[in-house]
């Protein structure tokens, strides 16, 4: 069962909640009202091939317009949907959608792009997750191989054997999941040795310091390096300029991700774009 009301009487009496001009974000509740309203929206942002800058896919990345505070980002909500449990809905709201989005591409006869979701640790390791997965999988009739499942490195901490059996069964079924954050947890090599991941994404501090930091160039280096040793695709976040995609090239890195190229945008644009 998911916490309901243990979390939430909590955070109502925190006195700065009150103050905080986005009130209305941070109690379950609105959530509540929001997921019911259907006050979400998917934006999406271009994954791109390092070679060339043509694209690779889309991560799709969660907005709430709310009806008095406009448009805010996950940042501002995910925390709470997590602490309340309201992730579960959330999540399952954001693989139909991402699915839906595959079958309407695949009916328009677009190219075969992947759409990248975000999953929380939460909701990634809740027992109905794989279930609901293959059940709108099967509805909307779309192939595996075209969704890839964000995890952040946080989640390989917890749990080991269940997140191990969870991301080799995904495997089987066809899906690929994807470390995202890569480089800031505490966790490591030792996951990617033994879970079956088909990505790596490399933080985007480690990429917005590779002009100025000797360090974080070398963090990068190693870390493509790294991938390339084990076979799995790499992606650099956070790419603003020309010059972070020059050297990236230069490392050998496969994709990119970034303002430089796009930043995420609502279905309207990305299909006028591309
Ligand atoms: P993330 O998955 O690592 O996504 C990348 C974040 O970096 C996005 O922020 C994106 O807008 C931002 N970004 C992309 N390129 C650049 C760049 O060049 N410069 C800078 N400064 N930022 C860039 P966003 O959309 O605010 O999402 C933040 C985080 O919220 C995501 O990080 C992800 O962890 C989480 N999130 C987003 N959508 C969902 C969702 O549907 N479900 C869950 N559970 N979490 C989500
Ligand atoms: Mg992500
Ligand atoms: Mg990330
Ligand atoms: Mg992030």
């Amino acid at each position: 069962g998911r916490k309901k009301f243990s979390r939430n009487a909590q955070t109502f009496y925190q006195p700065e909640m009150y103050t905080s001009m986005s009130n209305d974000l941070h109690t379950e509740m609105n959530l509540r009202k929001g997921i019911e309203s259907n006050e979400f929206e998917l934006y999406y942002q271009p994954k791109v091939n390092c070679e060339d800058g043509s694209i690779a896919g889309f991560e799709a990345l969660i907005r709430w317009n709310h009806p008095k505070l406009g448009i805010r980002g996950p940042m501002e909500f995910i925390p709470i949907a997590e602490s309340t449990g309201l992730i579960i809905p959330i999540g399952e709201w954001v693989i139909t959608q991402a699915l839906k989005q595959l079958a309407l591409w695949d009916i328009g006869h677009r190219k075969q792009y992947t759409i990248s979701i975000n999953i929380s640790s939460r909701h990634f390791l809740h027992n109905d997750f794989p279930k609901y997965l293959l059940s709108q999988m099967d509805y909307y009739k779309v192939s595996p191989s075209r969704l890839v499942i964000e995890i952040t490195e946080s989640v390989a901490m917890m749990e080991y054997e269940t997140v191990k059996e969870r991301i080799h069964y995904l495997n089987e079924l066809g899906f690929s999941v994807s470390i995202d954050d890569f480089g800031t947890g505490f966790s490591a090599f030792v996951y990617l040795q033994h879970f079956p991941i088909k990505e790596i994404k490399i933080d985007r501090q480690f990429i917005q310091e590779i002009e100025s930091d000797e360090k974080s160039l070398s963090i990068t280096r190693t870390i493509i390096n790294l991938a390339e040793q084990l076979s799995l695709r790499v992606v650099s976040e956070g790419v603003e300029t020309i010059e972070q995609w020059e050297k990236l090239k230069m490392l050998g890195c496969h994709e990119l991700q970034g303002f430089y190229f796009s930043k995420p945008l609502n279905i309207k644009k990305i299909e006028e774009l591309y």
